[in-house]
């Protein structure tokens, strides 16, 4: 593809992404197929020959796009949302086309002045403390294995990445019971052993209980154990719950643990001052991850990562073969030192473009709005006979059951909801996602996409009581 036609191609796909934006309650939300259905579609060898743009794209609509779950979609309601909005498109296109690699300063001075900025920026916005400096990871996931990586060389005064573990090293995490399979993985990757992360009983509003968390650290000492970190979960993905982020602190400092808070979806509502309520003391733990790829209208992958101690980081992760160093290495931040990977994608671009078209009080009307939603809707439930809510609902998501008059055997009640979720779901127009809540089946109903609207939320509720009626009819 000469520039020429990369230019006319461009074109054509530009005015295929508007139309994309624009149309998308076309699409079945999510598609209605089968395992294979779309890999049948593909041939079995790649291309000897190079083919011409026209059937790549053609076969991008015919085989592709009938395949993909549509997470913008305006009956999009599952999981989280994985926001995008039309400047981060804009600066994705941008860093596609200059297709640099930001591991060190040098090797794109601006990727990583700018990363820099706007992480201050991203800091003041959720009124985190200026102590804090921010990095870009991957994923949560990555940010909250750093997190316990970092733990991990700080008590071990570094000696675990010099000689491995020598056997001494009982180190615990902790979390709730409603804490992010994430943790589980990082523990596991971090060496520290699935056994050693102890999962702490919640109350009833699903927030970790810290009495239950420091009876734990104390059992945990007594045995020889050395308490080593705390995640705790500012908007828990089952229902997101706030754990009592104040006294796990205090208890992390009296015990000498890290404390880790994990906001991978709810940090971003930190950006509204009277959501600060909920955790006032957020800005003294030890490190903290917010995802703007989930509710800060930012392309996936863009994880916000902050942390206090900066150096302990550095100390971490760093890695200095001939070949990597630089003549400014003493001034400036070489963000491959920062996380896992060398390789790093311009990700700041993208987060620089949303940031300013919103403005800060754009973005904190979005979150607004969408907070009102998940208002709106808890009260609509709990006015609606045959329906009940599961969960408190302190963001916009809303954690709901039905439960029909007659039907009071809770495996019934499971398995009717699983039912009437996949009713749902096989229609094309609404996609929801379960979880489950002291062991019952619950619906999960999240309306954070960046162009969600209040109607797609009343429209999106009316066809879910719509199926109810509808099922129950049937049932009966
Ligand atoms: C989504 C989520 C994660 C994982 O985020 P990734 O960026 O996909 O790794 C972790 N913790 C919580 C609370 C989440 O909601």
């Amino acid at each position: 593809m000469n520039n020429e036609e990369f230019r006319t191609n461009a074109h054509q796909v530009v005015d295929w992404m508007a139309d994309y934006l624009a149309n998308q309650e076309k699409y079945p939300v999510k598609p209605d197929i089968s395992p294979g259905d779309i890999r049948n579609q593909l041939p079995e060898h790649a291309p000897a020959e190079g083919e011409d743009f026209q059937k790549i794209f053609k076969d991008f609509n015919e085989i592709i796009i009938p395949g993909m779950t549509h997470w913008q979609h305006p009956g999009f309601f599952a999981y989280f949302p994985a926001n995008n909005s039309e400047p981060s498109i804009l600066a994705e296109m941008l860093t596609a086309t200059m297709g640099a690699q930001c591991m060190l300063w040098l090797t794109s001075p601006a990727a990583e002045e700018l990363e820099e900025r706007v992480m201050e920026w991203l800091r003041d916005i959720l009124g985190l403390p200026k102590e804090f400096t921010g990095v870009i990871q991957d994923s949560s996931s990555s940010a909250t294995l750093v997190a316990l990586l970092t733990a991990r060389e700080r008590k071990s005064a570094f000696e675990i990445n010099r000689r491995g573990f020598t056997g001494n090293e009982r180190y615990r995490v902790y979390t709730s019971t409603q804490g992010h399979s994430s943790i589980d993985k990082d523990v596991k990757i971090a060496g520290i052993g699935i056994e050693n992360l102890v999962k702490i009983e919640v109350d009833e509003v699903f927030a970790m209980r810290s009495d239950k968390l420091e009876e734990a650290i104390v059992r945990d000492i007594a045995d020889g154990f050395i308490p080593l970190a705390v995640v705790s979960t500012f908007g828990t993905t089952s229902s997101t719950a706030v754990d009592p982020i104040g006294e796990i602190g205090r208890l992390c400092q009296k015990y000498n643990c890290w404390h880790h808070v994990d906001a991978s979806y709810a940090g971003s509502a930190l950006m509204i001052p009277e959501i600060r309520v909920l955790a006032p003391e957020i800005g003294r733990c030890d490190s903290f991850v917010v995802n703007p790829h989930k509710w800060m209208f930012t392309n996936f992958d863009c994880s916000a990562y902050f942390i206090r101690d900066k150096q302990s980081l550095i100390n971490t992760f760093s890695i200095l073969p001939d070949y990597l160093k630089t003549a400014e290495d003493k001034i400036v931040n070489n963000y491959r030192d920062w996380g896992v990977p060398l390789g790093r994608r311009f990700r700041a671009l993208k987060l620089w473009f949303v940031i300013r078209t919103y403005g800060v009080s754009g973005m904190q009307q979005k979150i607004r709005d969408h907070i009102r939603f998940g208002q709106w809707l808890k009260e609509e439930i709990l006015h609606t006979p045959g329906v009940e809510m599961m969960a408190p609902v302190p963001f916009n998501l809303v954690c709901f059951r039905f439960h029909p008059e007659g039907i009071n055997d809770e495996t019934q009640l499971d398995r009717y909801n699983e039912e009437m979720l996949q009713k749902i779901n096989r229609s094309g127009k609404v996609f929801l996602t379960q979880t489950k809540l002291n062991g019952r089946y619950v619906i999960r109903f999240v309306a954070g996409q960046t162009h969600t609207s209040a109607e797609d939320v009343k429209k999106g509720w009316e066809f879910i009581k719509d199926q109810f009626l509808d099922f129950r009819k049937k049932k009966h």
